[in-house]
C-alpha cells in the first residue's frame, strides 16, 4: 500500500538548487518543506552501488533523525559512451569546489579520446532516484530519466551542473539555455522535461494529495 504524505517533509538535501527546485514542486501540494541543512542533521555517507539505494540512504538517515517523514533523491549523469560514467560520481567528478566547467571538461576529453564526435555516440541520460522514508521504515521509491546528447562547447548559463552539455532529445537548446519553468516545471506552465520533474510526477500520482 502506498502513502500519502501529509504535513511536515523534510527535504534530505544540502544542495540548494534541488532544495529550490524540490520546494517547487511541492508547494501547490499544500506540503510544508523543511530542508535537512536548515535543521542542521548530518549528511550520511552515499555509499550505495546505484541512484536508488543512495536516495533510500539519504532518506532514511533523516527520517531517523528528524522522526519525520524525509525525502531525499539521488542522480546525476550517465554517459553512454563512457560506460555509464560519471553516474552517481556526477557530483564527486566536480571536486571540494563544484567546478562544473571542469568535469564537463573531461568528460569532452574522455569523449574525444573514444572519438565520439558524432551525435549519435554521445548520448547521455540524466537519472533522478526519489524516496520519501518514514521514521516507522515505510518507504516510496519512484525513478526516472531523460534522454539527450553532449553538446561542446556547452552552452547558456541557467540551471545547475552538467546543464551546459546536455541538450535534451527533441529540443534545440541545452538545459542550460532553458528557463527554469521549462526544465523542471510541470504541464501546464512547462515541459516537465527534466528527469525530477518526471520522478516527481511518478512519487505525486502514488504519495500526494491531488492539486
Ligand atoms: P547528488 O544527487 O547530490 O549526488 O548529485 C548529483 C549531481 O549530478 C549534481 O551535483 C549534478 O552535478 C548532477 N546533476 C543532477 N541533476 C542535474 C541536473 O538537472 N542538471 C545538471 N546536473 C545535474
Amino acid at each position: 500500500m502506498h502513502r500519502r504524505i501529509t504535513g511536515k517533509l523534510i527535504i534530505a538535501t544540502h544542495n540548494p538548487g534541488k532544495l529550490a527546485e524540490m520546494r517547487e514542486l511541492l508547494a501547490p501540494h499544500g506540503v510544508e518543506a523543511v530542508s535537512a541543512g536548515e535543521l542542521g542533521l548530518p549528511e550520511p555517507e552515499e555509499t550505495g552501488s546505484d541512484f536508488r539505494s543512495n536516495a533510500a540512504i539519504k532518506a532514511i538517515a533523516a527520517a531517523k533523525a528528524a522522526k519525520l517523514p524525509s525525502f531525499a533523491d539521488d542522480s546525476g549523469i550517465v554517459v553512454d559512451a563512457l560506460d555509464g560514467a560519471p553516474g552517481i560520481y556526477s557530483a564527486r567528478w566536480a571536486g571540494p569546489k563544484k567546478d562544473f566547467a571542469a568535469a564537463m571538461a573531461q568528460i569532452e576529453r574522455l569523449l574525444q579520446e573514444r572519438g565520439a564526435t558524432a551525435p549519435d555516440r554521445r548520448r547521455a541520460h540524466f537519472v533522478s532516484a526519489l524516496c520519501v522514508a518514514w521514521p516507522d521504515d515505510h518507504l516510496e521509491e519512484v525513478e526516472a530519466r531523460v534522454d539527450g546528447t553532449l553538446v561542446w562547447p556547452p552552452r547558456g548559463t541557467a540551471g545547475f551542473g552538467y546543464d551546459p552539455m546536455f541538450l535534451p532529445e527533441g529540443h534545440a537548446r541545452t538545459f542550460g539555455e532553458m528557463e527554469s519553468i521549462e526544465k523542471h516545471g510541470l504541464p501546464p506552465l512547462g515541459l516537465g522535461l527534466s528527469h525530477r520533474a518526471r520522478a516527481f510526477v511518478k512519487l505525486a500520482e502514488i504519495c500526494l494529495e491531488p492539486r
